[in-house]
């Protein structure tokens, strides 16, 4: 069977739980204020300082009162306006016009919203009784004083800088930012921008790559485009071994004659493994050379972006000092056929859709390992199992959404 071809091939898994545990998180820590936190990852665990809402306020715009007076006209005393609160207590049969967010006064223990009243000059007629505690938001109902709201190792989103900044947050302590070397190598590649050359094809792999990492929030030392000769390679990889935390070289890691990557990592650093079952990707090469952790990506420019996104991202993450969830998985139905070999673990490029209340996932077109289009307009990988064979239309398939890092 076809899965018997390349016994040396390590399934998915494991090539990401061996990487897992040859890497560690990085120890520096720094403090940065809170615009800068975006995509930051904590270094220690944030507490709340105060209760969230701090006192208790009104839900609604209309009239605190005493819900066991609901039933009577009401007197209007006064006013309780967010920002402005009302100073005096609130008697018998009295009410205090509030709004949103405003401080609910002594003595009243419930709010009528304003459609529920009809008012004639200082009466207030309630039409619709609340029940005690209708419409306030209790103090410390969201967060409470002490409380952990973000724990260590975490990725900061855009809600959660709107959070720090409630609980009077103006800075975090956060890990260091990864350092993460990139290089492009082939004799045949041409930076954009320039004319091409005879045979020669543009390097796009280092500009994806490099923007999958700046959506990582890594520092990118950005090595170039090195051609095929081993001296250049070593003298790239020697500078990036000395002053970064990662190497993510693509192309030459595969057994053409110009493929000195995974030589040069050997003579130089480690060989952790090489080879992995995975399509497109299969040469991804793992290591470590000098301080730096190494992964060596294909040449071709899908299988350089599905085993970034799929077998660096995590370890990268790790060592960013994260600790990521594994990537959310559904299942859909097939919509059309695939055709697969057993083997390796396919990543179709796909479109998963909602179709009457059923999940159908769709291919997206050509699945070469060049066919850098396969990602437009998908949404998904198709993620087919490596013992599976050809899928049929209907079949159950596993569906792994893109997330931001990848489109
Ligand atoms: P390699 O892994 O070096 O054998 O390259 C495999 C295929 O990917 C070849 O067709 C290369 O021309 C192509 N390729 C390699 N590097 C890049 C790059 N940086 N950008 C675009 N295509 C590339
Ligand atoms: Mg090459």
């Amino acid at each position: 069977m076809a899965c018997c071809d390349e016994p040396q091939l390590i399934p998915v898994q494991d090539a990401i739980a061996r990487m897992q545990v040859a890497v560690q998180a990085v120890t520096d820590t720094e403090t940065v204020s809170l615009p800068e936190l975006l995509d930051r990852v904590t270094a220690e665990p944030v507490h709340a300082g105060f209760n969230v809402p701090g006192y208790d306020n009104s839900a609604m715009d209309g009239y605190a009162l005493r819900a066991e007076d609901a039933g009577q006209v009401l007197k209007l005393v006064g006013q309780s306006l967010a920002g402005h609160h009302f100073d005096g207590e609130l008697n018998a049969e009295q009410c205090v016009r509030i709004t949103t967010g405003a401080t609910i006064p002594a003595g009243a223990n419930a709010v009528v919203m304003q459609e529920n009243t009809e008012v004639d000059g200082d009466s207030v007629h309630v039409m619709k009784a609340p029940s005690t505690g209708e419409n306030i938001r209790r103090a410390g109902e969201d967060i409470t004083q002490g409380q952990e709201v973000f724990p260590s190792g975490y990725r900061f989103g855009p809600v959660d800088i709107a959070l720090l900044a409630s609980l009077g947050l103006a800075e975090a302590t956060v890990k260091r930012r990864l350092k993460v070397a990139v290089l492009s190598t082939g004799d045949e590649l041409t930076p954009p921008g320039q004319p091409l050359k005879d045979g020669h094809i543009y390097d796009s792999n280092r500009y994806g790559l490099i923007a999958i990492l700046q959506r990582l929030n890594v520092e990118v030392l950005d090595l170039g485009l090195i051609p095929d000769q081993p001296d250049q390679i070593r003298a790239a990889f020697e500078r990036a071994g000395a002053e970064a935390d990662a190497i993510i070289s693509s192309g030459g890691v595969s057994v053409g004659d110009a493929d000195y990557v995974k030589d040069i990592l050997g003579e130089l650093g480690e060989i952790g493994f090489w080879k992995v079952a995975i399509k497109p990707g299969k040469p991804f090469a793992f290591g470590h050379l000098g301080k730096a952790v190494f992964f060596g990506l294909p040449g071709n420019p899908v299988s350089s972006m599905v085993t970034l996104h799929q077998l660096a991202l995590p370890i990268l993450r790790t060592m960013a000092g994260e600790a990521p969830e594994p990537p959310l998985q559904l299942t859909a139905k097939a919509a059309s056929g695939y055709k697969k070999r057993p083997g390796r673990q396919d990543f179709q490029r796909a479109t998963l859709r909602c179709v009457d209340g059923e999940n159908q996932i769709d291919s997206n077109g050509a699945q070469g390992s060049g066919v850098l289009t396969s990602f437009l307009g998908a949404n998904a990988y198709a993620v087919l199992e490596a013992e599976r064979g050809k899928v049929e239309a209907g079949e159950p398939v596993t569906v792994i959404p893109f997330d931001r890092f990848i489109t």
